[in-house]
């Protein structure tokens, strides 16, 4: 039986996709292993956000190039976002490489993986020189994510919603890898859901790379309900389904139906992502934002009144094009009076073809370092406190299984998506529970844990 081995980069949707992937391949008689060296067939899945991302995979291939001198018959492998943008030059580049699939053929990925080992088998030297790459776009792929292969006691799973962004921020690649924005139909989705739920799943998070805009080319708003909140009704309906969350959003799809969702839609967990990437207005409309940093602040403020529990993480990029002191002093005064759960803070990195990068005014790297620097302290101040506010208090968590820096204790989720470890006692992987929370960090809370949670369901 053929192994396969998949290394997955980048966001949530690509370890959906590779998820897809694997079950494809599982189906046909392949076997997944956790070592490429084992592995017959060795697929990196790729994220071309940041050069870094880039980087990291094409290092990662070149040094795979070793296995492929010792061993010619291993099929390797680029897919996803990487595979889209650079298409056939990868194989110039790296001679090993079989196969490039872009961003709306996960679903072939199979029948080629088939081919080519069978060609590989052959040890025919033209059928080792043999590649194949398939980057084009094909009508309705967005249905085609929405198999799941689950491990054994796996209680939460990624829904993908839609595929394709069509917001043009000047610095994002995500519009040219992953094409124009695509939904799944309500009835898809939810009939996903229910067989998730039905393999032991209690929460699922739906995604999309504008998750809350999905549906808005598609299908029409009804009783004043966007196509998003229409979805969010649908999947909360799902008996035996506890939580529900989904990422990434976009602050201008935050309309009053999606609020008046927070407080209507109790399985609706107290979380939201809301990329903010700059406090500065100036900066804002460079990146084609479409929102100020006062409508930023006034929907923190809505969100907050109708949960006033909500944890809210953000993105930030430094060093965009053209920010000065002043404009970095913005977004640094404003994520420190929203006071976040946690960021991601991104140095801006130039990606080509994309219109920031052929803005003037770069700034040099040291200060998009110090910049960096800086705003991190501010965040990892205010995730300290934000957890610290939680010791002393009963937290309701999903446990998920052994933590993974210490197997020996478990680790769950609260509402709020924060970390929480605790000693193996009352309850266990795939329970709901409740946790007296006992000590805090930045990072994670520290919890024993009290008893068993009813099902909300
Ligand atoms: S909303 Fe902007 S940042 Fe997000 S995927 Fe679309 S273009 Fe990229």
């Amino acid at each position: 039986m053929p192994t396969f081995f998949i290394k997955t980069y980048g966001c949530q949707m690509n370890e959906r996709d590779s998820e897809q992937v694997a079950h494809s391949l599982i189906e046909r008689g392949y076997q997944p292993v956790s070592d490429e060296a084992n592995a017959d067939v060795v697929l990196l899945n790729t994220c071309s956000v940041r050069d870094m991302a880039d980087q990291k995979a094409l290092g990662k291939m070149g040094m795979l190039g070793r296995i492929a001198s010792q061993r010619p018959e291993v099929v390797f492998g680029f897919l996803g976002c990487m595979a889209q943008a650079r298409g056939e030059t990868l194989l110039d580049q790296l001679p090993h490489v079989d196969l490039v699939v872009g961003t709306q053929k996960f679903h072939r990925v199979a029948d080629y993986v088939d081919e080519l080992v069978a060609r590989k088998a052959t040890r025919r030297m033209d059928d080792l020189r043999f590649s194949i790459c398939d980057i084009a776009e094909e009508a309705g792929s967005q249905e085609t994510i929405r198999e799941q292969q689950l491990a054994p006691r796996q209680v939460t799973a990624f829904v993908s919603i839609m595929q394709g962004c069509n917001m043009r921020c000047t610095f994002c690649i995500v519009p040219r890898t992953r094409g124009a924005e695509r939904s799944r139909t309500i009835r898809e989705i939810e009939r996903e859901v229910r067989d998730l739920v039905s393999r032991g799943v209690k929460e699922v998070t739906l995604l999309g790379q504008i998750v809350n805009l999905y549906g808005r080319h598609e299908f029409p708003i009804t009783g004043g309900k966007s196509p998003f909140v229409q979805l969010l009704e649908a999947v909360h309906a799902v008996d035996g389904l506890e939580r529900l969350r989904f990422t990434s959003p976009h602050p201008m799809g935050f309309r009053d139906d999606l609020i008046r969702a927070f407080s209507e839609l109790p399985k609706l967990a107290e979380h939201v992502h809301l990329p903010l990437q700059s406090g500065s207005d100036r900066i804002l409309r460079g990146m084609h934002r479409t929102y100020t940093s006062d409508k930023y602040r006034a929907l923190v403020a809505k969100l907050r009144s109708a949960r006033p529990a909500i944890a809210l993480t953000t993105d930030v990029i430094v060093g965009f094009p053209g920010e000065q002191q002043s404009d970095y002093q913005q977004t640094r005064d404003l994520v420190e009076e929203i006071g976040f759960d946690n960021a991601f803070v991104f140095r801006y990195s130039p990606r080509a073809e994309t219109p920031a990068a052929q803005m003037g005014e770069h700034v040099d790297e040291e200060t998009k370092q110090a910049r960096n620097r800086d705003l991190l302290h501010v965040v990892d101040a205010s995730a300290r406190r934000c957890n610290e506010r939680l010791v002393g208090t009963n937290v309701e968590i999903l446990c998920e299984g052994p933590s993974r820096t210490n197997p020996a204790r478990l680790m769950g989720r609260t509402r709020t998506n924060k970390i929480v470890v605790f000693e193996p006692g009352v309850g266990g992987s795939g329970e709901m529970m409740n946790v007296r929370v006992t000590r805090a960090t930045g990072f994670s809370l520290y919890a024993e844990p009290l008893d068993p949670v009813l099902s909300a369901a």
